[in-house]
């Protein structure tokens, strides 16, 4: 592949993602107007801290997370966290390059699926499963939900 051809399909897949990365972005906006703050890691977007942990405490138990991806922005409880599940969040990122604007129905779908199925709705998720499987291994730590 030239090196012409490799920049044209990486911005492809920024504009792909570009729905999701927009979604991720409003919500950095707002985690960096309380305190945030935001580092460029492998070509995403990485927010973390502030009050982000607080606002995360609040969400209701099923829904509190870690970090979390949308597009080409991972927002984090802090920025350690993010380092130390960075290798999930950027199979996430994959998905949405993949997947585009499709990954929020097609994840929210798998969660439906594993929930008939009396599943767990986040570790039997289909991409969450992949992202796990995926994922650089790292040493032992926090666990990760999102
Ligand atoms: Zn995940």
């Amino acid at each position: 592949m030239t090196s012409g051809l490799g920049e044209a399909v990486r911005a492809l897949r920024y504009a792909w993602a570009a729905p999701c990365s927009l979604v991720g972005l409003l919500l950095a906006a707002t985690a960096l107007a309380f305190g945030a703050t935001a580092k460029g890691i492998e070509g995403a977007l990485e927010v973390a801290g502030g009050r982000i942990p607080l606002l995360v405490s609040r969400l209701p138990k099923g829904l509190r997370f870690s970090a979390i991806t949308f597009g080409h922005v991972i927002l984090g409880v802090s920025h350690a966290i993010l380092d130390f599940h960075r290798g999930h969040e950027h199979v996430h990122v994959r998905q949405y390059e993949r997947w585009g604007i499709l990954f929020f129905p097609l994840y929210c779908g798998s969660s439906l699926v594993q929930l008939l199925r009396g599943r767990d709705f986040y570790l039997d998720n289909r991409f969450e499963r992949e992202a796990r499987a995926k994922a650089t291994p790292t040493p032992a730590g926090p666990p990760l939900s999102g």
